[in-house]
């Protein structure tokens, strides 16, 4: 099986909405082993629509948007009306949007009627968090998924559809993968050249984001998969930080929460982006003991009572500050580990001893201060957010006592 995906709105084409539905669709899709040859975005328009759906040649065609109730949200109307599909009221839908409406107090409006209408045959997702279905139906050898915008609203239904597919495909596929930090794209995939051919029955990709990649593993056979997943870890398991589905601020909170350990950071060139970021998992409060951000030199004076005579001998942007900041706020706030980062986020400030995008590290944990030092590169904002993934893998080390490169 192979997919189509459209995306309508206006929004999306001007550039109101990131179009992040496909990225979810597409990835779905494709840990199930089906592959995405086409995506197509076009405004809320019947014409667009039509010509879009003439470039169909997939078994499967998923389309998202334009199933509100307005008059601009037409998409239902234009695919039936391309693949001469006639549309009947379905009684249970109609009830199940007036209910929704009831619950909240409200009438239900005429335009929302036209949202329980649906060609014969389909199969209706309902949708608990607006008044929009999604449907599954089949034409002309084609099974048509039509989801909602919003995508609180698409992501439950596009699950259901998942089960939809996988009931009704005989392709049997297995997925994995690692979550990786500390090695660039290049260097990874010029360290895997003599991997692949090793495992020639297993699909595997890199996603690269900011200093993280997400290697995804794909096959049709378990054996073949655990054996590239294995090989994988002997190689690379100096930046592996978890599975592939999982993020890196999630890892370090399950983490110190399974060690029962309290954390505080002393923050200066990630200006607490570090502590923010550790903050959007929900047992956060569990694990983040407090959080100095310390952007001054007076102020790590100050609040850590770090000695004025190191910064003004190797600068705040040095091993030895960061020793001492880390070794302080280890003795100031009793936490089973603490992290200190300072570094030069530029676009000025740089030297040539100390480049923009040179950061320094400093890790208190079980009675040992160690330091770590990095360059990295890109615009400020792209340094504090690799400083910040980078910060968190060597604190992972550290709890998992992997921590060897200081
Ligand atoms: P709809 O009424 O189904 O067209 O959905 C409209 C809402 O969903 C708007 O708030 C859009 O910003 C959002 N939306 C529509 N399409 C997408 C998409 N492809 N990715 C993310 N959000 C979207
Ligand atoms: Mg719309």
């Amino acid at each position: 099986m192979k997919a189509t995906i459209i995306s309508v709105g206006n929004e999306l084409l001007s550039g109101m909405t990131t179009n992040t539905n496909l990225v979810e669709i597409a990835r779905e899709l494709f840990m199930l082993g089906i592959e995405t040859t086409k995506s197509i975005s076009v405004r809320d328009n019947k014409e667009d629509i039509h010509e879009a759906l003439k470039h169909v040649k997939d078994d499967l065609l998923v389309l998202t948007g334009g199933l509100g109730p307005t008059h601009d949200d037409i998409t239902k109307e234009s695919v039936c009306d391309f693949y001469g599909l006639e549309l009947t009221l379905h009684h249970e839908t109609k009830t199940r949007i007036e209910n929704y409406f009831a619950r909240l107090g409200r009438e239900m409006r005429d335009t929302n009627e036209k949202q329980a209408y649906f060609p014969k045959d389909a199969i209706v997702l309902n949708n608990n968090h607006g008044t929009a279905p999604g449907v599954i139906f089949s034409t002309n050898g084609i099974t048509v998924v039509l989801l909602p915008g919003p995508p609180t609203e698409m992501r439950p239904m596009l699950s259901r559809v998942k089960t939809y597919l996988q009931e009704r495909t005989d392709i049997r596929v297995y997925s994995s993968g690692y979550l990786v930090v500390g090695i660039g794209e290049s260097e990874l995939e010029a360290e895997m050249v003599d991997y692949y051919p090793k495992h020639p029955d297993v699909s595997i990709a890199p996603y690269a984001g900011l200093s993280q990649i997400r290697v995804v593993f794909i096959a049709h056979e378990a054996k073949p998969l655990e054996r590239a997943l294995d090989d994988f870890k002997k190689r690379f398991k100096p930046y592996i930080v978890g599975p592939y589905d999982t993020t890196i601020e999630q890892r370090l909170v399950e983490t110190l929460m399974a060690q029962g350990k309290v954390i505080s950071f002393a923050e200066s060139c990630t200006g607490g982006m570090l502590t923010s970021t550790l903050i959007n998992v929900p047992d956060a409060s569990e694990v983040i003991k407090e959080s100095h951000i310390l952007y001054s030199n007076e102020s790590k004076v100050k609040h850590l009572g770090l000695n004025r005579m190191i910064m003004e001998r190797f600068g705040a942007v040095s091993e030895q500050c960061v020793y001492e900041l880390a070794y302080h706020l280890a003795q100031r706030t009793d936490a089973d580990i603490t992290m200190s980062v300072s570094g030069i986020a530029g676009p000025s400030g740089g030297t040539a001893a100390k480049p923009v995008g040179t950061v320094y590290y400093g890790i208190h944990h079980e009675g040992k201060t160690k330091t770590y030092h990095r360059v990295f590169s890109g615009d400020r904002n792209m340094i504090r957010t690799k400083a910040t993934v980078t910060g968190m893998a060597l604190l992972l080390k550290a709890l998992m006592h992997e921590d060897d490169d200081s």
